[in-house]
């Protein structure tokens, strides 16, 4: 890796007036894998303002393995999840998985997010690249640091530095877990781009109950934040329902950091 811009030197990303990254203090990105009605998203977005969170995340176009299973509301997702934020004053986040959906999730969302599965697709890294909007990058599931740090390197070749990283779980050989959360990844990925890094223990683990340590473990490890998945009655959940937290639990999440 001889020729890089991402040397190491630290790199501030601004999300209205959030700051992230350096000695800030670390973002809370918390919210439904999918949006799933406007109520839905509506309920869950005041109440993690009033719990405390920065940024309100929700799935519109969801990358599910299966082609049968629930695949996101689509545009009318977006705009649900647009009025959410807009009611309660927080950014959004949400995944672009299409470039032919740019335009309009660039226009809506405060951060795009680039998910796991797309982390190797390098001509859609390239058009990140040029949106002058905060990019999430989220770890491909089978990627090395390297491969990891030169598709960030793809992103800031092409004008647009705002780039978050996050840790999201590697496969290994154990399926206890969903995936294998790799917090070493994290002082590492500070390192050697300079770009804040933060942590999802929710597709981390796959598991409801391992959130709470491995957020407390990765705000120990200096992560610049969390991504967590919350919904109003997890059980119920049209994607991701036995990792997502409740309100109470995600409560505990933050009092007990
Ligand atoms: C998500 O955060 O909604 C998601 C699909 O995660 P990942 O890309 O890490 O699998
Ligand atoms: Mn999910």
């Amino acid at each position: 890796m001889d020729k890089r811009i991402l040397t190491g030197e630290q790199i501030i990303v601004e999300v209205g007036n959030l700051k992230i990254g350096g000695n800030h203090p670390p973002i809370y990105i918390a919210g439904p894998c999918s949006v799933e009605s406007k109520e839905q998203i509506m309920e869950t977005a005041f109440q993690l303002k009033e719990i405390g969170v920065d940024v309100l995340r929700g799935g519109v176009f969801k990358p599910r393995t299966s082609p049968y299973a629930f695949q996101g509301l689509g545009i009318e997702g977006l705009e649900y999840l647009k009025e959410a934020g807009k009611a309660t004053g927080l950014p959004i986040i949400t995944e672009l998985m299409d470039e032919k959906y740019m335009d309009v999730v660039a226009e809506h969302a405060d951060i795009i997010q680039i998910g796991s599965r797309n982390m190797f697709n390098y001509s859609f890294l390239k058009t990140m690249g040029r949106l002058d909007k905060p990019i999430l990058l989220k770890r491909g599931m089978c990627a090395t640091i390297e491969e990891w740090v030169l598709a960030a390197e793809y992103i800031v070749a092409h004008g647009n530095k705002n780039v978050i990283l996050c840790e999201r779980g590697i496969r290994s050989y154990d399926h206890y877990t969903r995936n294998t959360l790799d917090l070493a990844a994290v002082p590492i990925m500070q390192k050697e781009t300079g770009l804040p890094v933060i942590v999802d223990p929710s597709h981390g683990t796959g598991i409801r109950e391992l959130v709470k340590p491995m957020s407390k473990a990765a705000l120990a490890c200096g992560a610049n934040g969390l991504m967590i998945e919350v919904h109003p009655n997890p059980p119920c959940a049209l994607s991701d329902g036995h990792q997502s937290l409740t309100f109470e639990e995600y409560e505990q999440v933050r009092r007990d950091k």
